[in-house]
């Protein structure tokens, strides 16, 4: 099949084998390239392992310090006649390299809120990693959750916790810069937007891992958020999902004096950077403050990618001889970005920026490029012409 990108506004709906595959590859180059992780962990589960943050967060530790990873993840599989999705694709990459260089890889389709998820992921640290991880990475990103006890279906909203804000946003089907309006939520939306993306099923993970005593001694927790400028305060942080974040603070603060007690453990929230993904590109106003944020971090050569932030967190952060954190406890790998000298030329230029002067003052050719890889396309060395087969899967996912 010839596969070429089907873009309907912030999704593409089609992805791209060999160009997923090459993605990957750039990444663990990236991560090789940085030599061995000192001190990195051995076993490793990574919830939300497919795209974004959580495939970088699997492929750090498998290609910096040997470790045998288990990724969870909700994606679509090819069939001769359609393509999959990304993360598919990105899996059956990980895994193929992983295995060739004798490192354990292992993954599981399906609804990481369920409790059945969490009983499979367990028994195959139980029977096939040896009995314990020693990290567990919280990398979801859902517009919903299925309770898994009540099954009730919650919803996730991103709007504002106050009255209507209207800003600049990106159009990005037309480069475009547009003005968007964004209304508040209810209370039963800012509920249930904390029930899919707040810290709840982290909780009900750890507590799961934790019963079936498959936390090793000393094991780490991390789980990502997001604050960014105050330009994107009232969608972001002050928003629903800022809501969910807060919550998400409050349970790592539980499972933190959980862990220190039963097992010299310890739990992380790590700030990490605004950066093109599948969940960041559904938020208004934030992709044309990417566009402009690329701009102006790759003038001063400190852009980075979900794997050099995630080679950064690991190296310099989780695993560095002190941990540094704020003022409230949470690692920042966003510093880069939040540094004055950044954060004032991002404001000049968002005052400025319009439909006529994008390509001057923003960086929407990355965006576009960044987007496009995410789904495999625009990758060197895959030839988009040439027949590729969509029905491809991750060796321990393969059924036929
Ligand atoms: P992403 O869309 O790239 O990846 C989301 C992952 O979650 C995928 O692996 C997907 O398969 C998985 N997933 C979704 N629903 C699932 C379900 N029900 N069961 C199992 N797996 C499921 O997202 P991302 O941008 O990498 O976000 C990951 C985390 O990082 C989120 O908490 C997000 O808020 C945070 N974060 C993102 C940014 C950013 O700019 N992208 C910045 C800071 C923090």
């Amino acid at each position: 099949m010839i596969i070429q990108p089907k873009i309907r506004g912030f999704i593409c709906t089609t992805s791209h084998p060999d160009g997923c595959a090459a993605h990957v590859q750039e990444q663990i180059d990236y991560v090789k390239s940085q030599g061995p992780l000192a001190n990195g962990p051995k076993s490793v589960l990574v919830i939300g392992a497919s795209a974004g943050y959580g495939l970088a967060s699997r492929i750090v530790p498998a290609f910096g310090s040997g470790a045998k990873t288990l990724g969870l993840f909700f994606e679509k599989p090819g069939s001769e006649k359609r393509p999959g999705s990304a993360g598919w694709y990105n899996t059956a990459a990980f895994e193929k390299a992983a295995t060739a260089e004798g490192l354990f890889a292992k993954s599981l389709n399906g609804d990481a809120f369920s409790h059945e998820l969490k009983a499979q992921a367990i028994e195959i640290i139980q029977n096939e990693m040896g009995g314990k991880v020693d990290l567990v990475v919280y990398s979801l990103a859902s517009p919903r959750r299925t309770d898994p006890d009540t099954g009730e279906v919650y919803k996730s909203v991103l709007k504002t916790t106050g009255g209507d804000y209207t800003n600049k946003t990106l159009n990005t089907d037309k480069g475009e810069v547009e003005e968007v309006t964004i209304g508040a939520a209810t209370e039963e939306e800012i509920a249930h937007t904390i029930k899919v993306m707040g810290g709840d099923d982290w909780e009900l993970w750890i507590n799961a891992l934790s019963e079936a005593n498959v936390l090793a001694d000393g094991v780490k927790t991390v789980a990502y958020s997001y604050i960014g400028p105050e330009l994107t305060w009232p969608i972001y942080t002050d928003g629903t999902i800022g809501q969910a974040k807060k919550d998400v603070e409050a349970a790592c603060a539980r499972i933190q004096s959980k862990l220190s007690e039963d097992l010299n453990g310890s739990a992380f929230v790590s700030v990490n950077k605004a950066l093109v993904t599948q969940a960041s590109s559904a938020i208004p106003v934030v992709p044309l403050y990417i566009s402009v944020l690329y701009k102006e971090m790759k003038a001063r050569g400190t852009h980075e990618g979900c794997i050099e932030q995630m080679q950064r967190l690991f190296a310099e952060r989780l695993y560095a001889e002190t941990i540094e954190v704020d003022d409230q406890g949470r690692i920042r790998v966003d510093d880069w970005e939040m540094t004055e000298e950044i954060q004032t030329a991002v404001a000049t230029a968002w005052e400025k920026v319009s439909t006529q002067t994008i390509e001057e003052l923003t960086d929407f050719a990355g965006y576009q490029e960044e987007f496009l890889k995410l789904f495999g396309f625009g990758l060197d060395g895959v030839d988009y012409t040439a027949d590729t087969d969509p029905a491809i899967s991750p060796p321990s996912l393969d059924t036929l």
